[in-house]
C-alpha cells in the first residue's frame, strides 16, 4: 500500500545583487533549498500525524482521545534540524497517553540517513574530522563524540547473524546457510592476520583479528588483482571464537566442496595452531606481505639489492632452508639493532619454514591483492599517527571498515531505512 503526501513548497525569490557570479549563485539556491527541505520535512509529518490522529479512539477504554498539547522535536535531519510539532493526545475518561508521531521520529536525535552519512565518513577518516566535513558538506552540526557513540551503538548490529551460525554449527552441527558449490580444481583461501593497536585504557597494545574468505583471483588489469567472492570478519576476541567464525564463513565459501584449502597467516603462533587444529586438511602458508616486509628491514638499502632479491627468490621457490643459507653469508655490520634484526629474521624463517615450503603448491602469489586483503582492514584507519583506542571503539569502527569491505554497506542500511524507529 502507499500514500500520496502533498507538499506545497511555493515561490522560491531570490534578491541577487546586479553582478551576481554563477558560484553565488549556486551557494544562495543550496541554502535557501535546505529551508524549504526543512519546512517540507515538518509539512510531511504533520501530514503523516494528521492520518494517524484521525482514529481517535483510545486503545484502552474506546472512549475518545482529545489533543492535550503540542510538542516540538528537533530533528536532525540531511537538511538540517527541522522543529517538527508533536501532538500529544489523552483519554479523559481512563488517563491513556499517546503522541502518534512519536514513533516515527527517531530515538535520537538524528535521522539514519544523516547516521549512515557520518559513519560513511567515520570508516575513512577520524571522528573529529568526519564532524568538520559532514558540516562543510550538509550544514548538519554533529558533535564528534556523537559520531563515536553512533558508532558504537551500530556496530552492536553487525556480526550478529556470524555469531550465531557459529553457535549452531559447533553446538548443533547445523550446516550454514548460503553455501556455495565448488568444484574439485577450486582453492577456497582463508588469510588471518592480527594487527596491534594502541590501548587507551592500559596504555599497552591489544590485537584486533582479520580474516578474509576468498576463492580465487581475477585480474582486472596487467598489475592488479582483486580476490573473487571474498568476505572478511573482524573481531577483538579469543582464537577459538575467532576460528570458529572462520570455519563459518570457509564452509560458506564452499570449504567442503573445493579442492583444496589454503590458510594464509604472518607467521603468528594462534594462526598456525589456527590452521592445524580448525583447518587440518588446509595447507599452510606465509603470508608474502610480511615475509617481504620482514626482509626489507634487514635487507632493504640500495646495496642490498642483490641479497634482497635472492633471499626473496629462495623463499618463493619454497627453499627457506636456501634462504637462509644466504642471508648467513650476509654481513649485517657493527650496528646492534641491524644484527638483531639480522638475526631475527633468520628465527623467523626458520620457524615458518613449512609455511615457506608450501609456496611451491600455490599461485596464489606475486600480487598485492591476496597478501594486503588484511592489512588493510586494521592498519588505515586505526594505526595513523598518535592515535589510540578503547577496545569497542576500535571494533565498532573495524566492523564498520568490514561492511564496506565486504560490500554488504548499501543492503545494510536500505533495511536499516526500512526499520521502524
Ligand atoms: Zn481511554
Amino acid at each position: 500500500m502507499s500514500m500520496i503526501v502533498r507538499i506545497e513548497l511555493g515561490v522560491l525569490e531570490i534578491e541577487l545583487p546586479e553582478e551576481v557570479t554563477c558560484a553565488q549563485l549556486d551557494a544562495e539556491i543550496e541554502e535557501r533549498t535546505r529551508k524549504i527541505q526543512r519546512h517540507a520535512f515538518t509539512e510531511a509529518c504533520s501530514q503523516l500525524e494528521a492520518k494517524k490522529v484521525a482514529d481517535r479512539k483510545c486503545p484502552g477504554c474506546t472512549g475518545l482521545m482529545t489533543i492535550r498539547d503540542v510538542d516540538h522535536r528537533a530533528v536532525m535531519m540531511l537538511a538540517g534540524v527541522a522543529s517538527v510539532p508533536v501532538r500529544r493526545l489523552r483519554c479523559p475518561a481512563c488517563g491513556y497517553r499517546k503522541a502518534p508521531l512519536q514513533d516515527f521520529l527517531p530515538t535520537s536525535r538524528h535521522t539514519l540517513p544523516v547516521v549512515e552519512r557520518a559513519l560513511r565518513l567515520a570508516t575513512e577518516v577520524g571522528y573529529v574530522r568526519s564532524a568538520d566535513i559532514l558540516r562543510r558538506l550538509m550544514g548538519a552540526t554533529i558533535s564528534h563524540e556523537q559520531i563515536r557513540r553512533m558508532a558504537l551503538l551500530e556496530a552492536k548490529r553487525l556480526g550478529r547473524d556470524l555469531e550465531q551460525q557459529a553457535e549452531e554449527l559447533f553446538e548443533w552441527g547445523v550446516c550454514p546457510p548460503d553455501v556455495t558449490e565448488r568444484k574439485s580444481d577450486d582453492t577456497v583461501v582463508v588469510a588471518m592476520d592480527g594487527g596491534l593497536v594502541a590501548d587507551r585504557g592500559t596504555k599497552k597494545s591489544f590485537e584486533a583479528r582479520v580474516g578474509v574468505v576468498f576463492c580465487g583471483t581475477a585480474d582486472v588489469s596487467k598489475d592488479r588483482r582483486v580476490l573473487r567472492n571474498r568476505t572478511a570478519h573482524v573481531g577483538i576476541e579469543d582464537t577459538q571464537t575467532f576460528a570458529r567464525k572462520m570455519s563459518v564463513l570457509a564452509i560458506q565459501a564452499g570449504m567442503l566442496t573445493a579442492g583444496r584449502t589454503i590458510v594464509i597467516g604472518d607467521g603468528a603462533g594462534w594462526i598456525r595452531r589456527t590452521a592445524r587444529d580448525w583447518f587440518p586438511e588446509s595447507v599452510y602458508v606465509l603470508d608474502l606481505y610480511h615475509l617481504k616486509r620482514r626482509i626489507s628491514e634487514v635487507l632493504g638499502q640500495e646495496q642490498d639489492a642483490w641479497w634482497h632479491a635472492a633471499v626473496v627468490r629462495a623463499c618463493i621457490e619454497g627453499r627457506p632452508a636456501e634462504a637462509i643459507r644466504v642471508l648467513r653469508g650476509y654481513d649485517p655490520g657493527d650496528d646492534e639493532r641491524a644484527r638483531l634484526l639480522h638475526e631475527r629474521l633468520i628465527g623467523y624463517i626458520r620457524s615458518n619454514a613449512e609455511g615457506i615450503e608450501n609456496y611451491t603448491r600455490t599461485d596464489l602469489f606475486g600480487s598485492g591483492s591476496v597478501e594486503k586483503a588484511v592489512d588493510v582492514i586494521v592498519s588505515r584507519r586505526l594505526k595513523c599517527r598518535g592515535m589510540s583506542w578503547l577496545k569497542p571503539g576500535a571494533l565498532g569502527i573495524l566492523k564498520l571498515r568490514v561492511l564496506r569491505y565486504n560490500n554488504e554497506w548499501d543492503s545494510h542500511w536500505a533495511s536499516r531505512f526500512a526499520e521502524a524507529a
